[in-house]
């Protein structure tokens, strides 16, 4: 099936999410809380568009809006202007400390808003993308604690979990740069706890936290790696040419 979206026809199957189609087809939709490897999302709203249908507009979270029928796309009407300045305003009064969100509040000339009031002071913007990485690794370390304003992502108790594995997915997902990491030579802190870092017994590249090698053996069934994939294809290719000539 054809939509059209800023008035250029985009194919696209039925189904399918605006965000994914608008994006395939050069339009430029800003989002945080989307990330490719986890599923949509519609948290930050960032990434609104009006759809028209039968002559009504109507605005859309495009990254959970699935395209069923044909219709009439904008990305960037004065509605999605006016809607998108408001959002990026009150994720500002959210996050107050994050640069990405000034950025993105300069880029789309965000109109200046008094009547919010700031609810915290740093950076996360509650978008739950660590959230959801940490349990796709069957870990869940954290989670979303309090209600209202008070409302967090933290360790159960605040205190350093026994289950996380210094992995740091939860920081590399995080849109604003809200959750620290510190790493040195031989070891990676986060949510305060500190990991010993494992490298490759033949390269030195990092290859993760003793815990988090633990982890993904553990999952596999196979024994933690020990060397970097470069250097296990090294060794792969050597083994075949010993065994077969070459
Ligand atoms: S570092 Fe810990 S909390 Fe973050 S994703 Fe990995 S296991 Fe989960």
């Amino acid at each position: 099936m054809t939509i059209t979206i800023n008035g250029k026809p985009c194919a696209c199957e039925r189904g399918e999410f605006l965000l994914q189609v608008a994006r395939r087809n050069g339009f430029e939709i800003p989002t945080l809380c989307h990330h490719e490897a986890i599923a949509g999302q519609g948290c930050c709203r960032l990434c609104i568009a009006e759809v028209v249908e039968r002559g009504k507009g109507r605005i859309v979270v495009s990254c959970v809006f699935p395209v069923e029928r044909e219709c009439e796309v904008y990305t960037d009407s004065d509605k999605v202007r006016r809607e998108r300045g408001m959002v990026l305003r009150l994720l500002e009064k959210r996050a107050p400390e994050s640069p990405e969100i000034q950025a993105l509040s300069q880029k789309y000339a965000a109109p200046a808003i008094d009547r919010f009031v700031k609810v915290d002071g740093g950076k996360c913007v509650l978008c739950g993308l660590c959230v959801k990485a940490c349990g796709e690794l069957s870990v869940g370390a954290i989670s979303t604690v309090s209600r209202g304003v008070t409302k967090e992502i933290a360790t159960p108790y605040h205190e350093p979990s026994s289950v996380c594995v210094g992995c740091g997915s939860c920081a590399h997902v995080c849109p604003t740069g809200a959750i620290e990491i510190q790493e040195t030579e031989d070891s990676r802190t986060i949510w305060g706890r500190t990991f010993r870092l494992v490298r490759c017994a033949q390269c030195g590249q990092v290859l993760g936290t003793a815990e988090e090698l633990a982890h993904a053996a553990q999952k596999s069934g196979q024994d933690p790696e020990a060397l970097c994939p470069a250097c296990r294809q090294r060794q792969m290719a050597d083994v075949f040419s010993q065994t077969y000539g070459g």
